[in-house]
């Protein structure tokens, strides 16, 4: 008989789980809360605009081997526009370009180049970027960088204001969605030498070509449907029924109770700690109580509908800005997208988080007004803020000291997602990594 194993949260990492084990002949049960699967990383129809939009958009980059993996099984892996070397605008709010090219040569020396030719830096300033890449070629496994922020890391290697607020902060919100005074060194590091130095396509910007539920979620759903799989949308699971320190079942606020041999929580951190018993949190703290030490960071998207395309860049990064990224979703999209698209990101965004949607409007119209002198002609037809108020959890010094491991104190019980031990921040390759080493861990037990 298949071994039943249920798992809890429809998002990457459950999706990721789920996959890997309906099709390793297991039977396996989703069971999601919300009518809808994708977790943080969703699409859906504004009935105003009648447009169809990301909760927020997303970046992968090419060194998401898992990620490709996952979608290649599911049949999703050309819903991607992949760049063919990292290109990255950078605009001042003059409206300035400067760009950050790294030619086809092989890594780390694509990124040299790149950072050589970068003019939003002095020469000098470029040459002492050079320094960190040295550090990260040459101190791999650094922990002793666990309690140290960014900025910290920074300035031991002698890196000055004006990198700092015009690349390295950037780059930490965009990876960290924290800023670099708050953000892990080591972390931090792992992606850069993850992302910049173990090839070159590694480092290539790979963006969803279609609305996320469609770029992945549909495909996902399918394919698990297919292997037999069962999916329980619109399913809260109130409570994890735990004797013996065993699963005995999931209770769903309904009252039905689902039984499996095994379960995976799939879900954030605080969800997780809404449906462990409270005896299970009290015996077993060292291990559940990280649900109670994790902090979130917010992420704000402000989706823009002008009446006519005003830029003809693809994305681009913001310097001295709120702002950070603007994405030209008419470029990007490879249907249905309506021309003059944009979506604005502000990642770490604590200052903001508490603003009216129409103050974040006015600020961001203002940016873009600003670095396109010819918006103001443009007519908004539409617009959308999504406060994302726990986006991914914030990676601060000394976080990788709470992240726990897939195994847990209860013997039939696993964690899953983006907050688990991946030694990488809250990702979706981090999502996808943890789904499929929690399906590994699950296929070692006795069948
Ligand atoms: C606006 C935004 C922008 C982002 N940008 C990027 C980016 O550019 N690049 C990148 O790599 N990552 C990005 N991320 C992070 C990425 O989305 C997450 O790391 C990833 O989606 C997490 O997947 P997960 O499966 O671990 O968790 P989730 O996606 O949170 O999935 C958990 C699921 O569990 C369900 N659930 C929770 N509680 C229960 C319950 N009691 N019963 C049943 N179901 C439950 C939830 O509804 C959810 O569907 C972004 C996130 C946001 C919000």
């Amino acid at each position: 008989m298949k071994k039943k194993v249920i798992i809890i949260g429809g998002g990457f990492a459950g999706l990721t789980a789920a996959a890997e084990l309906c099709s390793s002949g297991y039977q396996v049960t989703i069971v999601e809360q919300r009518g809808f699967l994708g977790g943080r990383a969703y699409s859906f129809i504004d009935k105003h605009g009648n447009i169809e939009l990301d909760n927020g958009q997303h970046i992968l980059m090419g060194c998401y081997e898992n990620t490709f993996r996952f979608l290649k099984t599911i049949g999703a892996l050309d819903n991607l526009y992949i760049q063919e070397s990292l290109s990255v605008d950078f605009l001042d709010k003059n409206g300035d370009v400067y760009s950050l090219d790294c030619p086809d040569i092989p890594a780390p020396l694509h990124i040299a180049s790149g950072i050589l030719g970068f003019s939003a830096l002095s020469l000098p300033d470029r040459f002492r970027m050079l320094k960190v890449s040295k550090d990260l070629l040459l101190n791999k496994t650094d922990r002793t960088l666990e309690d140290s922020s960014i900025t910290e890391w920074l300035n031991r290697l002698g890196q000055g204001k004006e990198s700092r607020d015009n690349f390295w902060g950037i780059l930490s919100y965009a990876v960290m969605n924290e800023g670099p005074d708050s953000a892990s060194a080591y972390l931090f590091k792992n992606v850069l030498r993850k992302a910049f130095f173990s090839s070159r396509k590694g480092s290539r910007i790979v963006l969803p070509a279609l609305p996320l539920s469609r770029m992945y979620v549909d495909s996902a759903e399918d394919y698990i449907n297919k292997h037999g799989g069962i999916i329980k949308k619109t399913a809260l699971v109130s409570g994890l029924i735990i004797k013996n320190d065993n699963v005995s079942g999931i209770r769903l606020r309904d009252g039905e109770i689902i039984k499996g041999d095994f379960y995976i929580s799939a879900v954030p951190y605080f969800a997780l700690k809404r449906i462990i018993p409270e005896d299970i949190m009290i015996s077993h703290y060292e291990y559940f109580g990280v649900t109670e030490k994790l902090k979130p960071s917010p992420i704000i998207s402000i989706h823009m509908l002008f009446d006519r395309t005003i830029t003809d860049c693809i994305f681009f990064a913001l310097i001295n800005s709120p702002v950070q990224w603007v994405f030209n979703k008419g470029l990007i999209y490879r249907d249905k997208a309506p021309a003059g698209l944009l979506s604005l990101v502000i990642s770490g965004a604590h200052n903001y988080i508490s603003w009216s949607s129409k103050d974040i409007l006015d600020m961001s119209m203002k940016e873009i007004e600003g670095i396109f002198p010819g918006a103001d002609s443009a007519r908004l037809l539409y617009s959308k803020v999504i406060k994302e108020r726990a986006a991914t959890f914030s990676p601060q010094p000394g976080v990788e000291r709470f992240r726990p491991s897939r195994e847990t104190p209860i013997r039939n019980l696993f964690l899953a997602g983006d907050w688990t031990d991946t030694g990488i921040p809250a990702t979706i390759e981090g999502a996808v990594i943890s789904g499929y080493k929690t399906a590994e861990l699950i296929k070692k037990e006795p069948f």
